[in-house]
């Protein structure tokens, strides 16, 4: 039987720079060690705590059906946070609950975008970002950056897209990059979107992993609350990422229909699983900086690193708990320098161009292995690459 060309069309087909992960994982299958700096996943577990309090409310009895929007309590702590967080006033009505970020950006851009609408988005991406785009039925359109201007999007570049396209989707903090977008840049961003019509969908799934500048939401700027849809979630800030617990803000008529989306897709999300995310926002940000502060301490170890050689240069590692380092010195693409140290090392880094053509020459690497086994690994990387840029 034939497939839609949505579902089979999806990734867009071609080599995507995937395959030196899939490889590391058959390694590792086969019993090699393998050092994995690929996936952004925290090398802690969810906190005890937060498990316990999950265990609590499903013996409580909230394992039936829960509201579709969110409970009322979960969607009144995220608009309190994010009303702490921005200043821009926001209730339960502005919030959706949905199964992780990853959920979220697929509804956003099912509420942005008809059929053919063009769908912008900044490359380097987020791996799953064009396929999300294809599957809500829009046309993905990248964005250029340039690895010297930091990666950071310019206005100009988006304006050359923008007159035909109905959204734009940005990240920051971003993953790959570790950059964090300027107050600047959002505001050039902001007024694209503004002058032409676009609908901005914030994915801020690392707003809680900022080591320098500061994280400014776009939904705060003059103007875009109406505009914006933001997409968080517990998995970076809370450690929580098998919980699959996230939501939307943006304006409550956008909301309003993506609850009847909701409805159609997803039905919600456990209600236990709404308690505990609850719980966890309730323990404050002394709580996240505790989560975030391993990647916090693995940057400032990296920097040291970094710093006594000049063969692998570092992308500003501004925020999330990646960095995005330049291998061109090498004369190698990012992913056959992936290859060759995996085989060399058996270090595991993601190639650039596995999230998009502007971080070609580049490895991103996840700052998420133990200090002593990260500090190994990086310095073993650098040697490695100095001997090959020697070679
Ligand atoms: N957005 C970005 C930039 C991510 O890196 C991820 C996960 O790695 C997600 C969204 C999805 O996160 P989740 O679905 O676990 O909330």
């Amino acid at each position: 039987m034939q497939l839609s060309q949505r579902i089979t069309g999806l990734t867009g087909g071609g080599s995507d720079g995937w395959d030196v992960f899939l490889k590391a994982r058959e390694m590792i299958a086969q019993g090699i060690d393998v050092t994995e700096l690929t996936i952004g996943e925290h090398d802690i577990r969810t906190a005890a705590p937060i498990l316990q309090d999950m265990h609590a409310s499903a013996m409580d009895g909230h394992t039936g059906y829960a509201a579709v929007p969110g409970t009322q309590d979960l969607r009144e702590t995220v608009a309190a946070r994010v009303q702490a967080r921005t200043g821009v006033p926001t209730t339960a009505a502005n919030v959706m609950i949905t199964p992780g970020g990853q959920a979220a950006l697929f509804a956003a851009h099912l509420a942005a975008c008809d059929t053919g609408d063009t769908a912008l988005y900044i490359d380097p991406y987020y791996a799953t970002y064009p396929g999300t785009l294809r599957g809500a039925g829009a046309l993905p359109q990248v964005i250029e950056t340039r690895a010297e201007e930091a990666f950071q999007p310019r206005a100009d570049a988006i304006k050359a897209h923008s007159k035909s396209a109905r959204s734009l989707l940005i990240n920051t903090p971003n993953n790959p990059t570790g950059v964090v977008y300027s107050d600047a840049t959002l505001q050039g961003i902001a007024d694209v979107c503004l002058a032409d019509d676009l609908w901005l969908i914030s994915d801020e799934v690392y707003d809680t992993q900022v080591w320098e500048g500061r994280h400014l939401s776009p939904r705060a700027l003059p103007g875009m609350a109406e505009r914006t849809l933001v997409v968080g979630s517990m998995s970076k800030s809370h450690a929580m990422t098998g919980s699959r617990c996230g939501w939307i803000v943006g304006p409550s008529q956008a909301i309003d229909h993506l609850i009847t989306l909701a409805t159609h897709t997803t039905y919600g999300v456990p209600g236990f699983i709404q308690d505990a995310s609850r719980f966890a926002l309730d323990q404050g940000t002394h709580f996240e900086n505790e989560i975030a502060e391993p990647f916090r301490r693995r940057r400032e170890i990296a920097a040291g690193i970094l710093a006594r050689q000049n063969t692998v240069g570092l992308v500003p590692a501004q925020g999330a708990m990646y960095l995005m380092l330049d291998v061109r010195a090498t004369h190698m693409t990012g992913e056959a320098f992936a290859y060759d140290l995996l085989e060399a090392h058996r270090i595991a880094v993601m190639p650039g161009e596995s999230f998009g053509s502007c971080a070609a020459g580049h490895i991103r690497v996840a700052m998420t292995v133990e200090d002593s086994a990260f500090s190994f690994a990086l310095q073993t990387l650098c040697r490695h690459a100095e001997a090959r840029a020697a070679a």
